[in-house]
C-alpha cells in the first residue's frame, strides 16, 4: 500500500491500535510519511508520527463511553529499540491507560508496522444491546470469531461469524421491518419478509431485507447490506487468513451497526407512539405523530 502523507498513515496506525489484529504485517511504501529531525546523527534522525490521540471506549465508571485517548508522546525513532513501547491515557478521568508493543521500520523498499502487544487485551465482550440480542450461545460463538480476529485467524474468525449470521439473520429483519414500518414506508417487500425468513438461504434473507432497509440507515447511498455477503463465502474458496482478517472486520462494523442502530431507533420510535397515545395526550398519533417521528429517525 502507498502512504502519500502523515495523515493518512496516522489514520492507518489508529485503525491498527484500536481494533487491529496482534502479530498482523502492515506493510506499505513512501517516505514522505514519516520525518527527518534536523541536527541528530544521520541513522538515528528518521522518525514516524503515531495518531497523538485515539477514539476508544473507556471502562472507567467515570467514563464508560468512547472517549479520546492521549499518547505519552507521538514521536517514534526508526532507530530506537526494535519493540517500541508506547501509552494512552484516557483525557476525561485521566486513569485508565492503554499500554501497546510494537515493531516500526523504515526501509529502503517496504515500511513495516506491526501492533505485537496490548495491555489491557482489547475486549471480546458485545456490547450490553448486542448480547441481548444475540442471546447466550451466539453470543459465545460471537466472541470466539472476535478472539480469533485478534490473533490474526481470519478464516477460523469468518467462520464463527457465518455461524451467527445465519443463526440471527432472521432478528435482523425482524428490527429492519419495525424500521420500515415506523418510517410509514409503503414498500410491497415488507409483506415478503414472513416468507423469506423461512428460506434456508442467508443469501435471499439479505436481498429482501436490502429492498426494505430505511434510508437513513444508507449513508451516503451505500447499502451496508452488501458487507453482509461476503463472510457467507469467504474462507470457503482460497481465501487466505489475510483477507477474511478484512472481511471480518467490515462485515462486523455492519451487523453492530445496525443491530445498535435498529435497536435504539425502533425502541425510541416505540416510546415515542407510546406516550402519544396516552390518555390526555392533546395530539391524534396517527398523523401528527408519524410524521414527525420520520424526521426523528432520519436523524
Ligand atoms: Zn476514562
Amino acid at each position: 500500500m502507498q502512504i502519500a502523507d502523515a495523515k493518512l498513515l496516522k489514520e492507518k496506525l489508529g485503525e491498527i491500535l484500536v481494533d487491529g489484529p496482534l502479530y498482523r504485517k502492515f506493510a506499505y511504501t513512501g517516505r514522505d510519511c514519516h520525518f527527518t529531525r534536523r541536527g541528530a546523527m544521520p541513522g538515528t534522525d528518521r522518525y514516524g508520527e503515531l495518531p497523538s490521540e485515539l477514539r476508544m471506549i473507556c471502562g472507567n465508571a467515570k467514563c464508560k463511553a468512547p472517549e479520546w485517548w492521549k499518547v505519552s508522546s507521538d514521536e517514534v525513532f526508526f532507530g530506537s529499540d526494535f519493540i517500541k513501547q508506547r501509552r494512552y491515557t484516557c483525557k476525561n478521568c485521566g486513569q485508565s491507560t492503554q499500554h501497546y508493543e510494537f515493531i516500526w521500520q523504515e526501509n529502503k523498499d517496504v515500511n513495516l508496522f506491526i501492533k505485537v502487544g496490548q495491555w489491557p487485551p482489547s475486549s471480546i465482550d458485545p456490547s450490553p444491546e448486542l448480547e441481548k440480542a444475540l442471546g447466550p450461545e451466539d453470543s459465545e460463538l460471537y466472541k470466539k470469531g472476535l478472539v480469533n480476529f485478534q490473533f490474526g485467524y481470519g478464516i477460523g474468525a469468518v467462520a464463527y461469524f457465518r455461524r451467527v449470521l445465519e443463526n440471527k439473520i432472521n432478528a435482523l429483519l425482524d428490527l429492519i421491518a419495525e424500521a420500515a414500518r415506523n418510517e410509514s414506508i409503503a414498500n410491497e417487500h415488507i409483506a415478503s419478509i414472513e416468507d423469506v425468513k423461512n428460506s434456508h438461504r442467508v443469501e435471499d434473507k439479505i436481498v429482501v431485507a436490502s429492498k426494505i432497509l430505511p434510508a437513513h440507515l444508507k449513508p451516503g447511498g451505500h447499502n451496508p447490506l452488501d458487507k453482509l455477503y461476503a463472510p457467507l463465502s469467504a474462507g470457503l474458496h482460497g481465501e487466505s487468513d489475510d483477507e477474511c482478517l478484512e472481511t471480518f472486520a467490515e462485515a462486523r462494523f455492519v451487523f453492530e451497526y445496525l443491530f445498535k442502530n435498529l435497536t435504539e431507533s425502533n425502541e425510541e420510535a416505540r416510546k415515542y407512539v407510546q406516550r402519544l397515545s396516552a390518555p390526555g395526550s392533546q395530539e391524534k398519533p396517527a398523523q401528527a405523530g408519524q410524521a414527525e417521528q420520520g424526521e426523528k429517525l432520519k436523524k
